[in-house]
This record gives C-alpha cells, structure tokens and sequence, in this order.
C-alpha cells in the first residue's frame, strides 16, 4: 500500500510508466549547473552566451585566462563530436576572451554531430562560457532509476571523463551499482561507501560525499529520473566539482516543477512531436506509407502488428489517447500528413472514454480542411459509433467505413498501395467506395 501525500508514493507512481508516455524532459547543461548551485553543489563558474559579443564579455568578466567554451546542444558526446562545417569538438580549452569569442562564432548555429545526435546533429543553440579547472581525478557519477528493483540507483565509477559506454564495455567492474533505500535517502554510510569508489584523494572525500546527497537531495525534490555527473571531478586544489551535468525530468511531474518546465528549450526537439505533445498527442514516425491514428498505446501495437500482417507498412502512428476532442484530431491528420510518403490512412479507434463522434467530425474536418487526395479508411467501434457512422456518410467524403478490424486492414494495405503505385508512375488515381 502507498501512503498517501508522501514523497516516496510520488516516487513510486511515477518512475512505473504504465504506459509508453513517460517523457524526459533533458536541459542544457548551463541550466543544470545553475539547478545544481541552487542545492549548494559545487560547479564551475560561468554564464551562458547567445552572441560570440556576450561570451566575450563573459570571459572578460570571468576575468581568467583558464576558460572552456562548451557548446550547448542536448546530445551527449559534444567533446568527441564535430560540427557540419568540419569544426572539430564542441569543447574547447581556451585561454583568452578573444578565444572565446573565435570558439563561440564556430560553435554558434551550427550543427553539432555526436555519437549520439544523429547525423543530422543537434543545432547549438547557446555558448557556456566556464572557467578551467585543473582536474587531479574525473570520475562518473550518476542517480537513475533502476527498473528491476524499482528504485533509485547510484552508478559510479572512477573511470570518468568522456566516454562511459566504452567502460562499461571494456571494464564493466569498474562500474559500481548502490540501490537506494526510498525510506532512507542517502544516508552517510551509503555516501561515504560511494565516495570510496571515485578515486578521490582522502581530502576530497568529505566533499564527495556531501555532492552525493546533496545530488539525491535534488534528484527527488525535483522529480528527475536521471541525474548525470561525468566528469565528477576533484580538482588539483581537491575541490569536487560537478564538470558536466545532464538531467532527465518525468514530464508527468511538470505540472509541479513549474521553473523546470520554464527550462524547456523545444528548438532541440522534433518539432512535429512538440505539437503533438502541446494537444496531449503521442506521435512517433516510422518508415513505411500508412499513416495511423489510433487510440492507446496497445491497440498501436496490434493495428502496426495487422497492418504488416497484410503486407503493409506503417508510416507513423498517432495516439490520440482518451482526451480527443474535434480539434485534436484535426492536428492529429496534419501531423500524419507531414510526411509526404503517405499514402493512405488507418484510423482504428476503440471508444470508450474517447467518443467516435469526435473523432468523425475530426476526421471530416481535416478532410475537408486538408483537401485530401489519399484514401481513409476509419474502423470505428464503441461509444457513439452510431452517431459516428452517420456522421460520415453524411459528409459525401470518400471514408472507408468499417467495423471489423481484418478487413479495414486489408483494405488500408491495399489502397495505399494503388496509390504509391500510381505515383511512382505519375498518374492520378481516384477511388470509389
Ligand atoms: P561531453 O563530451 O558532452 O560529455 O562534455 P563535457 O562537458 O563532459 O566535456 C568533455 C570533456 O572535456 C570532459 O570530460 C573533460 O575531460 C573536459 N573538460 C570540460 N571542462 C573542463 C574543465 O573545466 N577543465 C578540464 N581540465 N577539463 C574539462
Ligand atoms: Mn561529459
């Protein structure tokens, strides 16, 4: 049983995603630092710049000649990355203000590609302008949620720096696991046992263990499901300082981490699943030419697993979920459009909270509104399905209507493949009912 109104129960319902909605809400890394610094962690000092002018001002008044300008771009990997232009690393070691302003003009709207971006990259959007700092040790440190024991979890590792995959690859016993008990917290024993295994000289030790449950203390206060730190690092001056910091936040606690939300930089998202999100859509694009809507994570699957089932393949598939109302399915269809490879599409919607009637006026809508010129073919079942049924036919738009799931599917797999017949071939069809 959950205890009511308590910490431990939020914790609990949100990191068991019962359903494939759970998104992470990542920041860029001046975003975290400034989080970080709010619970009294050490991080480097620094401010974020939009213009090669602000980072030189920056590093003027940072008033070193030990600076680090680092793009920001949400991708892991930047110092091992490369930009479009051939400009290697989106961290460089700099030391002066003019420097800084050279790095930031190559940095600037350009495409940073990692390891992890894509190869398209990620455009950097700000510069963050840090002081260097001399590291004696990097380590890793990081809080995630681990599924099995559905528990927060500390990784840590005194192999830190750049690239923790390959050690978790190479010298996977250098990598240590510690479970945290969600009724304890960090206590010290677990943080003096974590902090043993960074590699940190005797005198940073007490530090360590500090960051680590100040680290937690920030993890659950802020409802993030990931709490990157690599480097850790203690310092030649045996100051521990959090490098590099990436955080994961579950977007279902938003409404409640209203600053972190405020964070939110949409232009390093998909744009079409921004707009998806903003009406409450899940919408995720696959490789092949029919376009879905459905409703619910489950009936995705089996409408994708009966459309392949008929030799088709699907192209994206929208979750419109239990809340659509005219207006969203409309957005819906647009979204679906936006690929061009669509030839044709599956709605297959089972009603019970969402009403039929509102997903036939949305689909007559779009319809309408989107002068389509590729088959529909709707398999509507449930509340109000009489009213819906109606409702198309008397839109006199060309709906395929059924009730039955296989040959709705039959039908979807086989018009769409008329239709990227005649394209290929150039000829305009049209298709009667
Ligand atoms: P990532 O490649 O995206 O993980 O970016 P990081 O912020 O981790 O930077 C890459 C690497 O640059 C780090 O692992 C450090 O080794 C190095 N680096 C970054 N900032 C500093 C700094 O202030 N001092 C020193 N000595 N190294 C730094
Ligand atoms: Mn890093």
């Amino acid at each position: 049983m959950i205890p009511r109104n308590s910490r431990i129960a939020l914790t609990r319902l949100t990191k068991v995603p019962t359903y494939g909605q759970l998104r992470n809400l990542s920041l860029h890394e001046y975003r975290s630092a400034a989080l970080l610094k709010q619970y009294g962690i050490g991080v480097p000092k620094g401010a974020a710049a939009k213009t090669p002018e602000e980072a030189y001002a920056i590093a003027k008044e940072l008033n070193s000649y030990d600076l680090v300008v680092k793009a920001q771009a949400l991708t892991g990997g930047r110092g091992k990355g490369h930009f479009e232009t051939g400009y290697k690393s989106g961290v460089h070691l700099v030391s002066s203000p003019e420097q800084v302003k050279e790095v930031s003009g190559e940095m600037l709207h350009h495409k940073l590609i990692t390891k992890q971006s894509g190869a398209a990259g990620k455009e950097v959007t700000a510069v963050f302008i840090v002081e260097r700092k001399f590291a004696r040790k990097e380590a890793y440190l990081s809080i995630i949620m681990d599924r099995t024991n559905q528990t927060p979890m500390i990784v840590v590792s005194s192999e830190g720096g750049m690239d923790i995959e390959g050690v978790a690859k190479e010298n996977p016993d250098a990598i240590k696991t510690f479970d945290i008990d969600i009724n304890k917290g960090v206590t010290p024993e677990l943080a003096s046992k974590v902090a043993a295994c960074l590699g940190f000289s005797p005198k940073a030790i007490p530090q360590a263990e500090d960051t680590i449950q100040k680290l937690y203390k920030c993890f659950a206060e802020r409802d993030a499901t990931q709490i990157e730190i690599n480097p850790l690092t203690e310092t030649v001056d045996h100051e521990v300082l959090c490098i590099d910091a990436k955080f994961g936040f579950d977007d279902n606690a938003l409404f409640r981490q209203k600053d972190v939300a405020s964070w939110r930089d949409v232009s390093q998202e998909d744009p079409d699943e921004v707009t998806a999100a903003k009406s409450g859509l899940n919408f995720i694009k696959l490789d092949g030419n029919i376009g879905c809507l459905v409703n619910g994570a489950g009936l995705a699957m089996a409408t994708m697993d009966i459309i392949k089932l008929y030799g088709g393949k699907p192209a994206n598939f929208l979750d419109c979920g239990g809340g659509a109302t005219p207006e969203t399915i409309e957005t819906a269809f647009k979204l679906i459009l936006t690929e061009a490879n669509v030839t044709g599409i599956f709605v297959n919607i089972f009603g019970g909270i969402v009403r039929c009637d509102y997903v036939a006026e949305g689909l007559i809508a779009a319809a309408h509104n989107l002068k389509l010129d590729i088959p529909i073919v709707a398999r509507l079942q449930g509340t109000n399905v009489g009213k819906a049924k109606e409702l198309i036919k008397n839109s006199g738009l060309k709906i395929f209507a059924f009730e039955e799931l296989d040959s709705a599917a039959e039908k979807v797999v086989q018009l769409s493949d008329i239709i990227q017949k005649a394209r290929e071939v150039g000829v305009k069809v049209s298709f009667e009912l």
